[in-house]
């Protein structure tokens, strides 16, 4: 996807703070970090939203969820514990239109979520 920022990123057109990166995920710094810790963790390959994930896509989400796990040793709060999201359309916020799995660490989180 030419327009996509993400894919933007996983081409090297533009430069994130990565935290994290194999052969399927790249993980980022959340520009507009709400955690003392947050990171983005998207799929190489462009899919737009959670409902577009088809047979071949679906795998991505555990290795998405895994390289969270990994991020989060890495990051020194896995013990304490973390928050994943991923927002879908309108009414879940999503904002930007390439999967992203939010990871937010390094304080106690709410619930319910807003
Ligand atoms: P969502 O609202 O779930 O689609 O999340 C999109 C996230 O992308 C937000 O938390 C933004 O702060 C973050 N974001 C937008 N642009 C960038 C960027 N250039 N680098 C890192 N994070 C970004
Ligand atoms: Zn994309």
């Amino acid at each position: 996807m030419t327009d996509c920022m993400f894919c933007k990123m996983v081409s090297g057109e533009i430069t994130p703070d990565t935290v994290y990166e194999d052969d399927d995920v790249l993980a980022f710094r959340d520009i507009n970090p709400q955690a003392p810790a947050h990171v983005l963790v998207i799929p190489k390959q462009h899919v737009a939203t959670i409902n577009d994930l088809d047979a071949d896509s679906s795998a991505l989400i555990g290795k998405m969820m895994m390289a969270a796990a990994k991020i989060a040793q890495q990051e020194g709060f896995a013990e304490q514990g973390y928050r994943t999201i991923m927002n879908c359309n309108a009414h879940g916020g999503q904002t930007v239109f390439h999967i992203h799995l939010h990871l937010l660490g390094g304080r106690i989180m709410g619930w319910p979520p807003g």
